[in-house]
This record gives C-alpha cells, structure tokens and sequence, in this order.
C-alpha cells in the first residue's frame, strides 16, 4: 500500500526531498533555541556588558530567522504538493470510476461511494499534509530534547521521565474521549442538515399534506439530541483546558523546584536550567504531538487501503479488439440473461434479426423486459448465454468505443446535464457545426422552445434539466440522439412526456427516416408504433407475438388486447 502511495509521490520527488530538508532544519533550530536562551542568559545576560548581550540577542535572531524559513518551507512544500497527490489521485478515481461497469454502481450506493471517498480523500490529505510532517518533526525533536537534558542533568531528566506519563496521559484519554464525542456530534449536525435538506426538497408535498408542524416537532426533536451531544463535548472540552492548566503547571512545578535546588547547590547554572526547562517543555509538546497524530496516520492506512482497492476494481465488461465496419444486421440468438442482483431469468432464449433501415417496436407490459434488451445491445450487461451478434460476429469481440458509437439512445429519463442547451446537445458529438445542431434541433421539433429560451441555445436548463417542461427535456434527448449520426436509433418510450401532435410528428420523422436509420422503438403509446417494419410483443423476456400492426392486430391476441384497453377504453 506504501508503494503504491510511493508512486503518486514520485513525480515531486525534488519538492519532498526539500521538505525533509526543512523538516531536519526546523528541529535543529529549535533545538538550537533551547541552547542560545541558555547562552543568552549566562553569557550576555549575566555579563552585564551590553556588546556581549547585544551578540547574544544577534545569535538568538539568527536561530529564529532559520527557523521562520524553514517552517515556512516545511509548511508550503508539504500543503502545497500534499494537495497535488490528492488531486492526482482523484482525477485517477474519477477516470477509473466513469470506465467501471454499471453493475459496480448497482452494488456500491453512489451517494455512499462519494461521501467514503470525500471523507477517505480528506483523511488522507490531512495525513499528507500534515500529520505525517508533525510526526517527523517531532520525532527529531524528541530524540535531539532527550539526547540534551541528558548531557545537561543526567538525575533530573530521570525525574522528567517519571513525570511525563503522569502528565501526558490523562490529557491524551480525554483529549480522546473528546475526539469521540465530537465526531457524534458532527454526525448528528450532519444527520440534522440531511432532515433538513429533505424536508426542504419536499416542501410542496409537506404544504399540500398540511404536515407543517409534524415535520417542525420532528425537526425540533432532532436538533434537541444533537444539542445535548454538543453540551457533553464542551463540558469535556472545558474540562480539558482547567486539567492542563492545573496537571501541566504541577509538573512543572516538580521540575522548577527539584532545579531550583540543583542551581542553589551550584551544580546548575540559571541559563543551563531554564534550558532545561524549555528543552522538557518542547519534549512533552512533541510526545504529546506524536501520540495525537499516530492514531491519524493509522486511520489514514484504512482509508488508503480503500481508495487502491477501488482504483483496483476491475470493469466487469472487458473490452473488445475489432472494428466495425457499416452496420449490416443484428441479431439476437437464443440469449439469456438475469440482472447480476436477481435469480430469476429477465431474459428468456430470445432469439430475433434487424436489418439496416428497419424500424423495430419493442410493445409488452411493464417489466417484460424490453429496456434490458436496450442494454444488453449496448454491453452495459454481457448475457449468460446465447449471443448478440452485429453483422454476423459476437459484440463481445468488437471495442466498446465502436460498438457503443453504431447507437443513439434516448432514454427513459432524459438524463440532462445542468449546462446549456447547447452543451447538453453536443454531448453527443462534439465536433457537430451550428448548421447540423439546428437541423437535428428542428427534426426533433425542439427549435420553437429553443428559440423562445431567453437566452436561446446558451440557456442555462437547471439541474437534470428542471427549469424546462418534461416534454420539453425529451425533445432535447431525441435532438440530441439525432446529433450523434448514428446507424441505429435506440428509442426508449420516447413519446411518454410528449403531447399527441408531437408524438405524430416524431412518428412522422422516424418513418420518413427508416430507410436510411434503422431504429428500436419501446412504446406504451402503441399509435406510435403502428407504422414499424416489425412488432415484437414481449412478456417474461420471451417473444409471444410479432409481426406488423394489421397483422398482429388481426391475430387477436395479446397485441390486440393491448391495443383495443388504449384506444377502446
Ligand atoms: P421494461 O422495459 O419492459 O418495462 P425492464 O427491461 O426495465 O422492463 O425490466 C425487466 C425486469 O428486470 C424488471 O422485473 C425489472 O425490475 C428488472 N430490472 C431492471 N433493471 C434492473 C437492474 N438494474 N437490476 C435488477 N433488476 C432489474
């Protein structure tokens, strides 16, 4: 896991080498302070001149302006390339994560996904940039204290030792009772924003429902645990401050009066103990320091170890090797397929052809089936068994890239970006000129709203396109699939938001089309399926009928029925 990590941080090998520079320079000075206070006091301060105090007083500025630029170094560097780690390793999950296989989504949450990514990235990031630099600073600092109370007073840096731990751990167990309290509490305010934000988002239905105050004593109770949690963690947090108060200034106290005694005997003189005392001060500080961000740098290991796992994670669907040339047929032989989440089988030994320039209508129930089959032809999901070919070789053989261009989906949901018009019609290509935008635009008869937006194809749509009508986002969807130039048309319920003169106008379109677009149609509408080359009625994944409409509709079979509940009720 470290060397995984070792290799987002290679590439600013220079800048964290120089970070460590100014990591082992800001430890020695400050060690150097304790030694120049010693100096400044015994030397300059004693000595009464004040060429020697003013030479001391120099030495003192020089050790502090090192060690203002190396914290300033150490500081900058670690943030600033810290961040850049944790913005290449985002932009490596984003990429990762837009390639994975919709079946990933369906067993990871998206709304979990980010929010364990967010708080893993975060984790992380604090780690980088700065737990892992305390760490090193104060494990120099540590060890170059010990090294010099120990040469300074061999005796009283034992009496030190004895002290730290009575010191040091009652605040490191309540610092950490703190810690605990304050992430329940977070999560609590985290949990009243979620209420809030809900309730908000639903405000109409709240109104309509009159349940103002249901959901006001609702949220009242909710802010109320979470005020209590907030109460206990400043009583500790209070509580916290008068202990170091009183433990830290006791052991200091110790100190102070087992040192006075040794400078009373002669055996100390008054600057080698005040640096003494400074050296225990920065030695407790950088225990203290140690222990507190040990438990984050731990923390960081899991967080790691879950963000590789998921730069790890495989796409279900492996990619093919061939190109394709012009479409020429497709066909469906004898496929069978269940949801990764489901036993029982959505798909059922279906077996059909499609030849370039025909219009296919998918009819049947809800549920039959025939949305899958929209995802299956595009690789979204690999069968079970059977095959899809598309011109007589298995999809499976063909790259992604290729196959996914021979189609142009409009989907269930119109799936809108929140940008402009424009941008959400160039999605489908990008290289499309202003000239080939406003056809399809017109073919999808999306022009007239067009035009009358304030601000035309710059309009800004809102998020998933809510400012426009639901009719008005299909018409985007169905310009949009025309901009692509596709071969082949995967229409999904298309006219279901749109009115009846615009639904036989796209009928329209699609059949004056047909000879040159081959085009998949599912309809509940079944007047605009009427003109189709070929019906295929669906129920359980099977094909119970199929033929033309006066055909099918002659049979009297389930085609009829369905047709005589839409037009005879
Ligand atoms: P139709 O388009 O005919 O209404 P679908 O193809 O959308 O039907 O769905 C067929 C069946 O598969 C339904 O029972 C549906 O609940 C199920 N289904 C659809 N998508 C998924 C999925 N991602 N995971 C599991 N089951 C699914």
């Amino acid at each position: 896991m470290f060397s995984k990590l070792l290799k987002y941080i290679k590439p600013y090998k220079l800048p964290f080498c120089l970070f460590l520079v100014c990591v082992v320079l800001t430890s020695f000075s400050m060690l150097a302070l304790g030694r120049g206070i010693g100096y400044f006091i015994d030397s300059g301060f004693s000595s009464g001149e004040q060429r020697i105090l003013l030479k001391s007083l120099a030495l003192l500025l020089l050790i502090v302006t090192i060690l203002a630029f190396a914290m300033f170094g150490r500081f900058f560097i670690i943030t600033y390339y810290g961040e850049k780690v944790i913005a290449d390793i985002k932009t490596d999950l984003f990429n990762h994560l837009i390639g994975l296989s919709p079946e990933f989504f369906e067993k990871n949450k998206i709304g979990e996904l980010i929010s364990r990514i967010t708080n893993d990235l975060a984790i992380l990031q604090s780690t980088i940039s700065s737990s892992v630099s305390i760490f090193l600073r104060n494990s120099l600092m540590f060890l170059g204290c010990l090294i010099i109370l120990l040469y300074l007073d061999f005796k009283l840096t034992l009496i030190v030792f004895a002290l730290i731990p009575v010191v040091i751990l009652p605040l490191l167990l309540l610092g950490r009772r703190l810690r605990e309290i304050s992430k329940i509490s977070q999560d609590r305010q985290a949990d009243l924003l979620c209420v809030m934000e809900e309730h908000i988002s639903l405000v109409k239905l709240i109104q309509a429902y009159t349940n103002e105050d249901f959901v006001k004593e609702k949220f009242k109770n909710s802010m109320r645990s979470s005020l209590i949690i907030a109460k206990l963690r400043i009583l500790i947090r209070s509580f916290l401050t008068v202990t170091v108060v009183i433990i830290v200034f006791a052991g200091v106290a110790v100190i102070l009066y087992q040192g006075g005694v040794k400078v009373f005997a002669g055996e100390l003189t008054t600057g080698e103990f005040s640096s003494f005392l400074f050296y225990t001060i920065l030695m407790a500080g950088s225990f203290a320091a140690m222990s507190e961000v040990f438990g984050n740098i731990q923390k960081a290991k899991g967080s790691t170890s879950r963000l590789f796992a998921l730069l790890e994670e495989e796409a279900i669907i492996v990619d093919g090797t061939d190109d394709i040339a012009s479409f020429k047929s497709i066909e469906f032989k004898n496929v069978v397929f269940s949801y990764p989440s489901r036993a029982e089988n959505t798909i059922n030994n279906l077996s059909f052809k499609i030849k370039p320039g025909d219009m296919i209508a998918l009819v049947g129930s809800s549920g039959a089936g025939k949305t899958t089959i929209v995802e299956l032809l595009q690789r979204f999901y690999d069968v079970d068994q059977g095959e899809i070919l598309i011109n007589d070789k298995n999809i499976k053989k063909y790259k992604l890239s290729q196959l996914r261009k021979v189609f142009a989906l409009v989907p269930q949901d119109s799936f809108l970006f929140s940008s402009s018009v424009k941008e959400n019609l160039l999605f489908a290509n990008h290289n499309s000129s202003n000239k080939e935008l406003e056809e399809a635009v017109k073919m999808a008869k999306a022009d007239k709203f067009i035009n009358n937006l304030p601000e035309k194809y710059d309009s800004f749509i809102g998020e998933k396109g809510i400012r426009i009508s639901s009719g008005e986002k299909q018409r985007l969807a169905i310009a949009r699939a025309f901009l692509r130039n596709s071969d082949v048309i995967l229409l999904d319920e298309p006219t279901s938001n749109l009115d009846s003169q615009n639904e036989q106008y796209l009928q329209k379109v699609l059949t004056n089309d047909k000879n040159e677009k081959t085009v998949i149609i599912i309809a509940h509408r079944l007047s605009t399926v009427k003109d189709a080359d070929h019906i295929l009625v669906l129920d359980e994944g099977k094909i119970i009928e199929s033929g033309t409409h006066d055909n099918l509709y002659s049979k009297d079979g389930f085609y009829k029925k369905l047709v005589d509940l839409q037009f005879n009720a």
